[in-house]
């Protein structure tokens, strides 16, 4: 068996097509800053990487998982988002071992190496948040 200490950390990349969509995104990604010490990328308005539109990635510690992601399940409105962990293997982290909240979306994943070497980095929280979860 994996161990769960293999997670270095989690992505969560949340996606967007159309403005409308850009606009929910940007909201969301205000509300996320305002509640969670999170590392939030770049805003990215074209496909990036395997991400087949634009999105924007956040990046956060394990400790924070049970209260992000239910966060963002109850708060994505339409938005597609995929919560991958950081285990090293990062083709397995984001096309098997990965969960979608809404609807899942086609990767590119032929893009992932098979594994990561550096690892990804920690995550060094760039928010501030004020507001309870
Ligand atoms: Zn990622």
């Amino acid at each position: 068996m994996r161990r769960v200490a293999e997670i270095a950390s989690y992505h969560a990349h949340v996606y967007f097509g159309d403005a409308q969509e850009a606009e929910a995104a940007r909201s969301l990604r205000d509300a996320v800053a305002d509640r969670f010490a999170v590392q939030l990328g770049r805003w990215h308005d074209e496909a990036i990487g395997p991400h087949d539109r634009g999105s924007y990635q956040i990046a956060f510690a394990p400790d924070l998982f049970a209260m992000l992601v239910p966060w963002l399940m109850l708060n994505h409105g339409r938005l597609s988002i995929l919560v991958h962990p950081n285990s090293g293997q990062v083709r397995r982290d984001h096309v098997e071992d990965c969960l979608w909240i809404g609807p899942r979306l086609e990767l590119i994943d032929d893009v992932l190496p098979e594994h990561e070497d550096p690892p990804e980095p920690p995550p060094v929280p760039n928010t501030r948040p004020t507001l309870d979860a």
